[in-house]
């Protein structure tokens, strides 16, 4: 964003320095990120490199490690910006350690907070969140995962279903039905009775797997929060990280256009460049303008999100849709710019259609956020 001197429109200080610090990172996993970007494990180089450029502090609160004393918002959103222009793994690896963790660091107890906080700070242990069953993705509430109390324990049952950095994560964050509520339990990796599976891959390759809990036994303080109170700690959760989608899609989509534009002007057909061909430069200054436009939208929301993350839920979810489709047709447009070559495997340009596909499914798929929004419209107006 450029400055314009009244700070209304600029990144203040902290937020650039991170920028930066993103961006270096990102620069330095181009050697590896294509073959990361392929697999369905956690890539130990590109994780190594992560922990090392300790910005995973930032998905965890000061007292265990983090570098604020809240997770913040617009930081997640700006550093997501610059690693999904690079790497989908990285990215992805980056946010799910706040995703995974974020009600823990919120509602949990003090022993299990400070037994892996620190390590979810390090990367030291990989974070997840499970909340997808076989049967059940939008409509959370027809989860059959049971959580039962059996004297200082709690028994957990089910299936839950394409969780990121399933099989890899030290920690799962399970979403279960406990009396007539839901709650939140912490599961560790090792517990007996918790294995996975990996029968799915995406499009776009991410570590993904399927998660069984078959008599999971955990003891109570591994609840996080209060019994039946689950679902309120998944929607802060979502208040604080949807926005990050939305700054990942940007980082995607100017990524497309950078490429579309450097084949426009360097490509030849007709005695000319492309760039000066029919409808195409028309075509590059509205994905310009697109994201643009976007990154206003998602910026404002993400700041709101930092100060008070629910208050803001309909900012970020608005960034959210804004931004994930904006990429959709940027990336599509960039492809179409670039002809054949936009459409050849292996190269970057096919990387980021293919990666930019899912952010319109996952963290509320567009039509879920934009239905829950014209309800709270119609019924509080605006
Ligand atoms: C890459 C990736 C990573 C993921 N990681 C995780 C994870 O870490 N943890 C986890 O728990 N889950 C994860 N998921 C699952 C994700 O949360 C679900 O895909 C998502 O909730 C949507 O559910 P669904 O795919 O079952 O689609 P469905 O809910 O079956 O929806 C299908 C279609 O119907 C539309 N639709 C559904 N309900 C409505 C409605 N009320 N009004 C209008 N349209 C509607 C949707 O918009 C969508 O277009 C991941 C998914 C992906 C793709």
């Amino acid at each position: 964003m450029s400055n314009d001197g009244t700070g209304l429109f600029e990144l203040p200080a902290k937020y650039l320095e991170l920028q930066a610090q993103a961006h270096e990172l990102a620069v330095s996993v181009r050697d590896i990120a294509a073959r990361a970007d392929e697999s369905s494990e956690t890539d130990p180089d590109v994780r190594a490199r992560l922990a090392a450029s300790k910005l995973t502090e930032l998905a965890v609160p000061k007292r265990w490690g983090g570098r604020f004393d809240a997770v913040d918002s617009l930081a997640m959103t700006v550093v997501r910006e610059q690693l999904a222009a690079e790497s989908g793994h990285l990215d992805s690896m980056f946010a799910m350690q706040g995703i995974g963790s974020y009600g823990l660091a919120v509602a949990g107890s003090d022993a299990v907070r400070d037994k892996w906080l620190p390590k979810v700070a390090s990367l030291e242990a990989i974070a997840a969140i499970g909340l997808t069953e076989p049967n059940v993705g939008s409509d959370l509430k027809a989860l059959t995962t049971t959580a039962v109390v059996d004297g200082d324990e709690i028994v957990v049952n089910g299936h839950k279903s394409f969780i990121t950095n399933g099989g890899d994560a030290a920690i799962y964050s399970v979403l279960a039905r406990e009396g007539d509520g839901y709650s939140l339990i912490l599961v560790p990796a090792d517990t007996p009775g918790l294995r996975t599976e990996r029968p799915h891959q995406i499009i776009a390759p991410h570590v993904l797997s399927d998660v069984i809990l078959a008599d999971v036994r955990v003891p109570l303080d591994h609840r996080i929060g209060e019994p039946g109170k689950g679902f309120s700690l998944v929607l802060a959760t979502l208040a604080t990280f949807r926005v990050s989608v939305a700054g990942a899609s940007i980082g995607m989509a100017e990524a497309a256009l950078r490429l579309a534009l450097n084949h426009a002007n360097s490509r030849e057909q007709f005695g000319g460049p492309l760039s000066r061909l029919g409808s195409v430069p028309e075509h590059l200054a509205s994905c310009w303008t697109d994201i643009e436009a976007a990154r206003s939208l998602t910026y404002r929301a993400a700041a709101a999100a930092a100060r008070d993350p629910l208050a803001n839920l309909h900012l970020s979810s608005m960034a959210k849709v804004a931004a994930t489709e904006t990429c959709g047709r940027v990336v599509d447009r960039s492809v179409q710019i670039m002809g054949r070559f936009g459409i050849t495997r292996g190269t970057d340009i096919e990387r980021l259609y293919r990666e930019a596909r899912p952010t319109r499914i996952y963290e509320g798929s567009t039509e879920v956020i934009l239905d829950s929004l014209a309800k709270q419209l119609v019924k509080k107006g605006i």
